[in-house]
């Protein structure tokens, strides 16, 4: 892009900081001018990742994620700025658990990691994402711990477990089997060093698609393979599933990472708005 188109704006502002009436005026018709995602107000979508609070208490994660899990994906998820999306984050640990009644109905994606506060979350909110997800489109997406979430749970309406949980130095390579999948645009198959080997099968409904799988390799050289990203419908409302995540791992600071959530966003925001 021409970088001159910005300048008259980024100039403006610094004029407007001495002069604040005389600006207003002028600057109703510079933004005329200019495309409506310059500005945060302005967002057309919203996409809230929320975390429950305890990766950056934990001794265990609370160097890789100081700010909490879900500052690392917002982080990533930077790039939707420039298409009008505004990026909220929200913990349990915020009032309304951190998704009040007029935060959720202006949300397009939310996007939910939990661990060990499942049960905290108020089976009165679980009820409000569901009505969201089912009855208005609103996307979610749950990531690594999150199958077990109260919210993920009752939009696929089974288990959601998966036949074990293993952290014994496992590493994994990330397939991209579908890589005309939305989710799957820009990625190519990646490896994570070390992940928390979730062992199929895992207890959901059949998805639609499976835009990406995974071969673990273990410890003793034996190679297992696990979906990795799943997608559903559910009602009107998307909801897409990704595996790696544990807390103790930088996952979510990786360039593929962040692009599948990126994608994933994208992809499961309300159809009738995007
Ligand atoms: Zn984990």
């Amino acid at each position: 892009m021409n970088k001159n188109s910005f300048s008259p704006a980024l100039r403006f502002n610094s004029v407007c900081s001495r002069r604040n009436a005389l600006c207003l005026g002028a600057a109703i018709a510079i933004s005329a001018m200019l495309p409506l995602n310059l500005f945060a107000a302005g967002a057309k979508h919203t996409v809230v990742v929320w975390s429950e609070g305890t990766a950056n208490v934990d001794p265990s994660s609370k160097n890789v994620y100081p700010d909490d899990i879900n500052t690392a994906i917002a982080e990533g998820l930077k790039p939707l700025e420039a298409d009008g999306w505004e990026i909220v984050k929200a913990s349990l640990n915020d009032p309304d658990q951190g998704i009040s009644d007029e935060l959720l109905k202006r949300t397009d994606v939310l996007i939910w990691w939990g661990h060990k506060k499942h049960g905290q979350v108020k089976d009165e909110l679980v009820d409000k994402i569901e009505k969201r997800v089912k009855e208005d489109g609103m996307g979610f997406i749950g990531t690594h711990s999150a199958h077990f979430s109260k919210a993920l749970k009752r939009l696929l309406g089974t288990r959601c477990s998966w036949r074990e949980y293993v952290a014994d130095g496992t590493s994994a390579e990330i397939i991209v089997k579908e890589p005309d999948h939305p989710i799957c645009k820009g990625v190519k198959n990646f490896k994570l060093p070390k992940i928390e080997r979730y062992g199929e099968p895992f207890a959901v409904p059949q998805p639609e698609s499976v835009p990406l799988e995974g071969i673990y390799t273990k410890p003793d050289g034996t190679t297992e393979n696990a979906r990795m990203g799943l997608c559903w419908t559910v009602g009107k409302g998307r909801v897409f599933y990704f595996t790696p995540g544990h807390e103790t791992y930088n996952d979510y600071y990786k360039p593929e990472v962040r692009q599948i959530f990126v994608n994933a966003v994208k992809w499961a925001a309300p159809q009738s708005k995007s």
